[in-house]
């Protein structure tokens, strides 16, 4: 550290992460952050502060002011508590650590982690660390998010039957819980339309591997007057892939009885729906949501031969702007690229072909992306650093446990309270009978997230999940990483990465 730096310290807590509130709490990471520039050549010049964001995203107020702040070369050095301040999504963090902060020559420093940007020695490891804290990060947000749920009772699901990969709560009719038996079909078909499957080849894959359908979980009355009820087809699979409850989201009142002597029903507008977010345990999370539905428009005009290639669907034409499509020529064995605009209009001559061999773009492309992911000593690495957060993660759950124990034992005392001042006869007897089912209905919803939480992620989960990550370029990974590639006239390539 030769030259002084002028550093901001940035500060983050979230209640929605399953943070420990005392232990990260906007003091001690300021305190920490003070410390450690004290016995250092470092000014610091001002903190950011971020109290109640997730770090899940990099959508934070006071992140995007630290952001205006350096690009106005204000401060060159940025210094947080850990990563997992900075963020806890694999590609964002990823962006930051490994693009931005080096392109534009800001120093970052985690203490905790010992992580310092200048020193390329502690930087191996940072794609590991920042992917596993993005792992935890989905995994504990669930768990509050259902904490939450039960707590609130909000919104009562009143359908007759749950929708698909749920079931309507045995305890508590009005609830939805997760369905374990058609919850994996449900992210199956995610998994294979992001994979780039069509929704009739994912009815075939289903309909093969005898999954049940829809249909069959209504019931006989609805099976008996149907030819083949165990098939699936492309608009239950895309019903599926449009069916927002599956984020967690209620959504009723789509439609209502046109009278109430009649039975037929009439759509209701969609700003009148009755919409409750985060009322049930998500399956399907928010962005895999929004990515599908973006794919399902996209789709639609696709030519469905390319489907299967890494790139389908996100060239585009630079000078015009309209999509590149794909042609095969020898039977298959070349393909070649062409403006969808130029094509359409050929006579007219509004666009040039932009004709180039689609294997050459998606060498380059995947090049590009190897390196971004660079992760060739990591994985020697990868043993102690998934220990290390897995005990973190291990110790914040058991806490969490804790805290619910104790506050049942809190309901029991106060039930005991209760029958005591009934017997002094203090209070009438509906009364009591009132107060006592309030506090036993409280105690049952705290079991039932004790529950919720004791299915944890294991370690083997945690490697399997980190390996799958970094092992290959998959449409999966691809689609995370890459919003759309613009091809020139002259065979320039521009990637727009989705993040940023
Ligand atoms: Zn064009």
């Amino acid at each position: 550290m030769d030259n002084i730096y002028k550093a901001v310290g940035y500060v983050r807590l979230s209640r929605e992460d399953g943070d420990n509130l005392e232990s990260e709490s906007i003091y001690n990471q300021k305190q920490l952050i003070k410390q450690f520039v004290n016995d250092r050549n470092i000014i610091l010049k001002q903190f950011f502060v971020d109290d109640g964001f997730s770090g899940g995203n990099f959508n934070r107020p006071a992140f995007k002011e630290m952001i205006n702040y350096l690009e106005k070369d204000q401060a060159n050095m940025v210094i947080t508590k850990d990563l997992s301040r900075l963020g806890r999504d694999y590609i964002g963090t990823g962006f930051y650590l490994e693009h931005y902060f080096p392109e534009h020559r800001i120093r970052y420093y985690a203490i905790l982690d010992c992580f310092d940007s200048f020193d390329s020695t502690t930087t191996d490891m940072t794609p590991i660390k920042v992917g596993l804290n993005d792992m935890y990060a989905k995994d504990i947000s669930k768990k509050v998010r259902s904490a939450l749920y039960s707590k609130k009772r909000h919104g009562f699901y009143t359908g007759s039957i749950a929708c698909f990969g749920y079931l309507k709560d045995p305890l508590n009719k009005g609830l939805l819980i997760v369905d374990p038996k058609t919850e994996p079909i449900v992210k199956l078909i995610y998994q294979l339309f992001i994979n780039g499957k069509t929704t009739g080849e994912i009815a075939q894959i289903l309909t093969t591997s005898k999954k049940p359908t829809p249909i069959m979980r209504m019931g006989n009355n609805r099976i008996k007057n149907l030819k083949n009820p165990a098939i699936w087809n492309s608009q239950s699979v895309r019903a599926i892939l449009q069916n927002e409850m599956l984020t967690g989201t209620l959504i009723q009142g789509k439609s209502q009885n046109v009278s109430y002597k009649s039975k037929k029903r009439q759509y209701i507008n969609k700003k009148n729906w009755i919409i409750c977010p985060n009322n049930h345990p998500a399956i399907i999370s928010r962005d895999v949501f929004n990515l599908v539905q973006k794919r399902l428009i996209k789709r639609k005009h696709r030519n469905s031969n390319n489907k299967s290639l890494l790139l389908s669907g996100l060239l585009y034409c630079f000078e015009c702007h309209s999509t590149i499509g794909l042609q095969y020529r020898n039977n298959g064995k070349l393909i070649t690229t062409v403006c969808n605009y130029y094509k359409k209009n050929s006579k007219q001559k509004l666009c040039s072909a932009h004709y180039y061999h689609y294997d050459q773009i998606e060498k380059i492309i995947t090049n590009k992306l190897q390196l971004l992911l660079n992760d060739n000593k990591i994985k020697n690495q990868l043993n102690q650093a998934l220990k290390q957060i897995f005990n973190s993660y291990q110790i914040k759950l058991k806490k969490i446990k804790t805290d619910i124990n104790k506050k049942i034992n809190l309901y029991k005392k106060k039930l005991d309270i209760l029958y005591e001042d009934r017997l002094d006869e203090i209070i009438s007897y509906d009364f009591y009978l009132k107060k006592k089912k309030e506090i036993i209905d409280e105690i049952e919803i705290l079991k039932l997230n004790k529950m919720q939480y004791s299915s944890s992620l294991t370690l083997i989960d945690l490697k399997a999940k980190i390996s799958l990550i970094l092992s290959s370029l998959s449409k999966d990974l691809i689609a995370r990483l890459i919003n759309r590639i613009e091809i020139s006239e002259l065979g320039e390539i521009r990637v727009f990465y989705q993040f940023k």
